[in-house]
Formats: structure tokens, C-alpha cells, sequence
């Protein structure tokens, strides 16, 4: 099995371990320590990225600005499992490809599928972490002497709900624009589940919605937000359809564009001809 993987693989490997000559012994002295690493804080975007000679910071390895797997050198990283010798203690940081390829154990033992689905809820884990702290960031520098109990409030909340509600949101995203902070929306969860809440959001513009919240609402939310609104056009047509036609001209008709007019007469004229077809269909 001479492939180009195993070599490189070989190449890293065989020197951090005890067994020095057969790949496939030495991988078992290796097991994935449950840790993962988000390189993005590490990461050092000013570098000159032309044929910088490989570099390891922290054990990880970098190439020109970007970070590279410690077992095949190839993959390209923003998350890094450790995997560690448990003779030598050597470790390695490594993608989550390699391991699976590599199929080494976990802490506890498990191995294959169960280990995989382990390091991918683990991940998930830590990119969860790291969205809550950017939105931690983002707050401590809206936070002054005018608002901070207000700011202090909004993170304790946050820390316990993992979600704002509409109108902290709606002054949070106008402070952070207002400011000049840059923000990852899709961190910044809202939270509808009580009537309250809800309130919130449907007694606000739409404009308002569309141009603060949107992003930061989920697509379960964008979808019930917008069939409340269709609900509620379809209401106000029906409330004009339901008054007398001599209310509409009277109190409503100066102020309906010639559109609303339009769409109002072809309303009623069917509903004309509906009563007239209902009538001598059960006369
Ligand atoms: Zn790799």
C-alpha cells in the first residue's frame, strides 16, 4: 500500500513514535485526545504569501499563511484535531480526514464510526463556543459609561438564553453599525418563542425586520415571519371587503392609490357575481 498519503504520513509519523519501521504498529500507539482547535484566532493573516518556508507555531504547521495538517501536509485547516503518542507523549495536530483515514481511537477507545461522529459533534462544539464569544466581543465594545448596565444585562441574558429577543436585537445590530464594529449576524440568534416576543417582531416595520433582524434570523423563523405577514394582507383585505361599499368610498377611498382602487373594484364585482351564481344555484 505505497500510496503518496502513507508515505507522507509515514514520513511524520515514525519519528514521534516508538516502533520506528512499520507504519501500521505504530499507529496504534496513537489515540485523539477529544480536543479540537479553532486556528482562526492563531492564524496570521499578514504574512507575504509567496514561498514562505514551512513553519510549525504552536505544533501546528504553517505555509504561507495558511495551516497544514501535521500527518499528510496537505489538507488545508481552519479546525485541528491533537492526536498523541501514548508511549512517547509526542502529539500532533492533525484534519479531521486524516484520522478518519487513519483510524485511530478516541480517549475511551471507541474507533471508526463512533469515533467520527464523536469529532464532528465535537467540532460543533467549538464553533458553537467560539460564535458565542465573538458575540461576548461584540458587546463589551458597544459597552460605555452611558449603557453599560443596559450592555451588562443583554450578555448576562445572552449567556443564559444563547438569544436576544427582537428589541435587544434591534438596538444591539443599530450599536454595532452605528459603531463600526464588525459583526457575524448569523451569531447573534433571536429568540421567538413566547407571544411576548413574537409582539416584538410583528409590531415592528418591515422595514425594520428586513433591514436589522433578518440576518440573524434562521430560516424556520424568516419562514413563519413571513407567512404572519401574508396573513395579516390578507386580513386587511378582507376587513375593506367586509365593510358596507358606501364606508369604502366614503371614509376610504381618498386615501387608496389608483392600484388599491383597481384591485378593490375587481374585488367586489366578483363577489357580486359569487352571490348572484349562490343564489340561483339554491333558489
Ligand atoms: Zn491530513
Amino acid at each position: 500500500m505505497g500510496n503518496i498519503w502513507q508515505q507522507r504520513a509515514e514520513e511524520r509519523l515514525l519519528p514521534l513514535s516508538r516502533e520506528q519501521d512499520n507504519f501500521w504498529l505504530a499507529i496504534k500507539e496513537w489515540f485523539w485526545t477529544k480536543e479540537v482547535f479553532d486556528l482562526k484566532d492563531v492564524h496570521p493573516d499578514d504574512w507575504d504569501y509567496d514561498n514562505e518556508p514551512l513553519e510549525i507555531i504552536q505544533g501546528v504547521e504553517y505555509q504561507s499563511g495558511k495551516a497544514f495538517c501535521g500527518l499528510c501536509g496537505k489538507e488545508d485547516l481552519r479546525y485541528v484535531f491533537r492526536i498523541q503518542n501514548r508511549l512517547t507523549d509526542n502529539f500532533l495536530f492533525v484534519g479531521s480526514k486524516c484520522i478518519e483515514k487513519f483510524d485511530i481511537i478516541s480517549k475511551n477507545g471507541s474507533g471508526g464510526t463512533e469515533r467520527n461522529s464523536e469529532m464532528h459533534r465535537e467540532k460543533s462544539r467549538v464553533i458553537k463556543e467560539q460564535k458565542h464569544q465573538h458575540v461576548i466581543k461584540c458587546l463589551l465594545q458597544i459597552m460605555d459609561e452611558t449603557n453599560e448596565i443596559k450592555v451588562q444585562g443583554f450578555i448576562d441574558y445572552f449567556n443564559q438564553n444563547k438569544a436576544f429577543t427582537p428589541k435587544q436585537l434591534f438596538f444591539l445590530i443599530r450599536r454595532l453599525r452605528i459603531k463600526n464594529i464588525n459583526y457575524q449576524a448569523s451569531a447573534f440568534k433571536i429568540k421567538l418563542r413566547r407571544d411576548r416576543e413574537k409582539d416584538q417582531i410583528l409590531n415592528s416595520s418591515d422595514d425594520n425586520v428586513k433591514e436589522y433582524l433578518w440576518e440573524s434570523m434562521s430560516a424556520g423563523q424568516r419562514e413563519w415571519y413571513v407567512q404572519r405577514m401574508q396573513i395579516r394582507r390578507n386580513r386587511k383585505k378582507d376587513q375593506i371587503l367586509e365593510s358596507s361599499d358606501d364606508n369604502v368610498k366614503e371614509y376610504l377611498w381618498e386615501s387608496m392609490s389608483a392600484d388599491q382602487r383597481e384591485r378593490y373594484v375587481q374585488r367586489v364585482q366578483i363577489q357580486r357575481v359569487a352571490r348572484v351564481l349562490r343564489e340561483q344555484l339554491y333558489s
